[in-house]
């Protein structure tokens, strides 16, 4: 039981607000055919409270979606909309959506009477919620239900599947374009915890390429385009065509570079005549013939 506890990686959450006087989260993990109970609309008692004080972890895909609906790039929406933070439990460095108020517990800066401004783009943390997505074992996604005492929601006689809420709430694209981020999230934060990689910290550098691919495509395009990365990379044509206007396809290879070089996986190749001389420089070093 022990083992299995220490996979499970929560990755969103949706606990949105810290003023819950218990942990909110119900312990029953629930699949994509289960039923849970719920409805939110304008006029109900409880209209917006959620979104005040509420902790939200923008993902690359959420971070790109705000930048185009606010229309600036994502450097400037990073600066303005945001304070960086640390995913404990991988040691990652996040960017999380600044809130209202001095400690944070004000509203959020999207809010209006009618609800969200933003809400064809939301973060989506709030998609989810009053769910929140978990991973088993890196493998399997299940969900859970968060119920704080001021929601209520729960209350409301609507009952629905977990896939079709997630459908509504436009769930799917965002995990789309996330699943290789949430991949890498999921994996440092399991080596965090048993050890690896080979036992070592990330480097500060390590963290800070981490962060600039999670966060802004303009920095990553550049990283891809100016420095030697293509020369040392195997890159399609058509995927180089790709990567220039279309930013999701840019961060896909990104989270696919991230995987390689922090986990050694093989989902991006160095080029056969880098890894010869790399090989050969490894020779003259040691001394070897
Ligand atoms: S982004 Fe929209 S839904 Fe999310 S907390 Fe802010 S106002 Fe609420
Ligand atoms: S029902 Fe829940 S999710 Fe909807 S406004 Fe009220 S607190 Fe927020």
């Amino acid at each position: 039981m022990e083992k299995q506890s220490r996979h499970v990686e929560e990755i969103f959450s949706s606990v949105r607000s810290g003023t819950a006087i218990s942990s909110p989260v119900v312990p029953v993990q629930l699949q994509s055919s289960d039923t849970f109970v719920f409805h939110c609309y304008q006029g109900i008692a409880c209209w917006n409270q959620c979104c005040h004080g509420a902790d939200l972890t923008l993902t690359p895909y959420c971070i790109l979606r705000l930048s185009r609906r606010l229309n600036i790039r994502p450097k400037d929406f990073l600066a303005q909309w945001t304070v960086p933070a640390l995913w404990e439990r991988a040691g990652l460095p996040v960017a999380k959506l600044k809130m209202g108020g001095e400690n944070g517990d004000g509203p959020c800066p999207f809010i209006t009477e009618k609800g969200c401004s933003v809400y064809d783009d939301r973060p989506v943390t709030c998609r989810y919620y009053p769910l929140g997505l978990a991973t088993r074992e890196m493998k399997e996604d299940f969900y859970f239900s968060v119920q704080e005492s001021y929601c209520r929601g729960h209350d409301e006689i609507c009952e629905q599947s977990v896939g079709t809420f997630r459908s509504i709430q436009g769930i799917e694209d965002y995990d789309k374009v996330n699943r290789g981020w949430m991949d890498v999230m999921m994996k440092a934060a399991s080596w965090k915890t048993l050890g690896g990689p080979y036992g070592k910290e990330m480097t500060s550098q390590t963290k800070k390429m981490f962060f600039m691919v999670s966060t802004d495509v303009d920095a990553l395009r550049h990283f891809v385009f100016h420095t030697r990365f293509l020369e040392t990379y195997e890159v399609s044509d058509e995927t180089i065509n790709t990567i220039l206007y279309d930013d999701e396809a840019l961060l896909k290879l990104g989270f696919n570079w991230l995987k390689n070089v922090l986990f050694n996986e093989k989902t991006i190749m160095i080029k056969e005549h880098v890894l010869r001389a790399a090989v050969s420089k490894a020779r003259e070093t040691f001394g070897a013939s």
